[in-house]
């Protein structure tokens, strides 16, 4: 069996290493057009701030890949022809293959802003992306970032460690307002304030300006006003990359359509991570999955079924985490911006406005809970996937909080504030026992 694997990010690096568990004989060839070898994309603001380097961001030391027996081809994949099973690559030679999966990630999405297409205008996704940020702000006093999500914030960040003035253009009234709860971004918006960056919100960009040299020189708001800048980040979201898949006539929508076995509309040819699209997401679960750790979930599945081994994909509790500044984010289970019909919700916060606690539970009689989320506070995931896969009733939850503690040992406990703030929101809800009938070891 050959199986060729285009892109080398987590999916397709997920999917070559268990493939090559599974099947020790296959061959099986990774092509990226954009490194020779895997790194993590998580860490390329690190890069930038100089807490790493290229070299320790690569989970595997460059022999790795030959004594697994995985043939790297650092080229661009540029057309696919199903009916002869062959890739096309840049450098000119034709790749055959009998099994191919799309593992081709996402693009950065611009929405056609006049003056977008100015030297110092981009957004961060890749090695590329890196280089021209690096290099366009070099020594520069400004810069305004487009876009209030994870990646709007990492780029404030890495822009603020180099001393440059960051204004921040949201179009929401909060930050991450479709994701965060309010009080989650009031906490994210007060390590904004922290750092003394300039968050616009309710603000969008109308269009960029430039100067005789074709480098960006403003931003023009929604609001009229004329920021003046020397780059512009733009991250108002990624797009699943669908170039070769759509090459070789594979059915996509928003991203590469797939069944739950990961499965294209073309036979043998299977897309996940990033790029896929399920047509049938299960239950709590979306069609469009752009997160580290789907990408590895999904392409450790795929190899499976490619292996002979059908399996559909499952990807069990919802999981995040990031970080805002100094300000850790994990999030567990459901927790909507918005509460849920027929859910509950307890959040505690420390009153210094650096820690949150918020979990949510069905209002009937179980009690279950159904999310976390935790802002500078570390929460173990397997303690709460065991909660959440569980129905665990939230006063079980809030008794053994301890369990799902991850701070270092010297950090100060939060737990007893934690259980006195939830018998004050929840008086109908006492905490003595545990589900088991068991006293709990617990004060307020
Ligand atoms: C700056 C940044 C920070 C992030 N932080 C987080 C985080 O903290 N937590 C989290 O869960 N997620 C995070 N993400 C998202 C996460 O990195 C992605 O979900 C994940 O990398 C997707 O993995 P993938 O393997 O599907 O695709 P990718 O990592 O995009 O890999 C696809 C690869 O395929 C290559 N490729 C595409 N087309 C071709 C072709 N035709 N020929 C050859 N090669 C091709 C691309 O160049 C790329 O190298 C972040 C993303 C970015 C950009």
């Amino acid at each position: 069996m050959h199986l060729v694997i285009i892109g080398n990010g987590i999916t397709g690096v997920s999917a070559a290493l268990t493939a090559r568990r599974l099947d020790p004989a296959a061959r099986i060839t990774l092509v990226s057009a954009e490194s020779a070898h895997h790194y993590s994309r998580t860490a390329l603001m690190y890069i930038y701030m100089g807490h790493m380097r290229y070299q320790d961001t690569k989970p595997y030391g460059d022999w790795f890949w030959a004594e697994n027996r995985l043939e790297l081809v650092h080229a661009e994949a540029t057309g696919l022809d199903p009916a002869a099973r062959q890739v096309q690559l840049s450098t000119g030679s034709r790749l055959p293959y009998e099994r191919l999966l799309l593992a081709t990630g996402s693009v950065t999405r611009f929405f056609g802003w006049p003056g977008q297409e100015l030297r110092g205008v981009q957004g961060l996704y890749g090695l590329p992306d890196l280089e021209k940020m690096t290099r366009d702000t070099q020594g520069i006093a400004r810069a305004v970032v487009v876009g209030g999500g994870l990646i709007g914030i990492e780029l404030a960040e890495m822009l603020h460690a180099r001393g440059i003035h960051v204004t921040l253009l949201v179009r929401e009234s909060r930050y991450w307002e479709l994701v965060l709860p309010p009080e989650e971004a009031a906490l994210v918006e007060r390590q904004i304030a922290l750092h003394h960056l300039d968050l616009r919100l309710e603000t969008e960009m109308r269009a960029v300006l430039g100067d005789a040299d074709g480098r960006v020189r403003a931003v023009v708001t929604t609001a009229g006003e004329e920021l003046p800048c020397q780059w512009v980040g733009i991250a108002t979201g990624v797009a699943p990359n669908l170039a070769l898949a759509t090459s070789g006539g594979i059915e996509t929508d928003r991203g590469i359509l797939v069944d739950e076995h990961l499965q294209t509309s073309v036979p043998d040819v299977y897309a996940a991570g990033d790029c896929a699209q399920h047509r049938a997401p299960a239950a709590g679960q979306v069609p469009l999955e752009q997160l580290w750790y789907t990408g590895r979930l999904q392409g450790e599945t795929v190899a499976h079924t490619i292996c002979g081994q059908p399996t559909p994909y499952r990807r069990g509790q919802w999981f995040n985490s990031a970080k805002f500044f100094n300000l850790e984010y994990h999030t567990y289970g459901r927790v909507p911006a918005a509460p849920e019909a027929g859910t509950r919700t307890f959040c505690w916060q420390h009153p210094g406005g650096g820690q949150l606690l918020r979990i949510n539970f069905e209002a009937d009689e179980g009690h279950a809970v159904t999310g976390m989320n935790a802002l500078g506070l570390r929460q173990r995931h397997a303690v709460w996937e065991q909660w959440l896969r569980a129905a665990t009733p939230v006063t079980e939850v809030l008794a053994r909080l301890g369990e799902a503690n991850f701070d270092p040992e010297f950090f100060r406990r939060h737990e007893p504030a934690m259980r006195a703030a939830f018998a004050r929101q929840f008086p109908d809800l006492p905490l003595a026992t545990t589900s088991a009938g068991r006293r709990a070891v617990w004060s307020v």
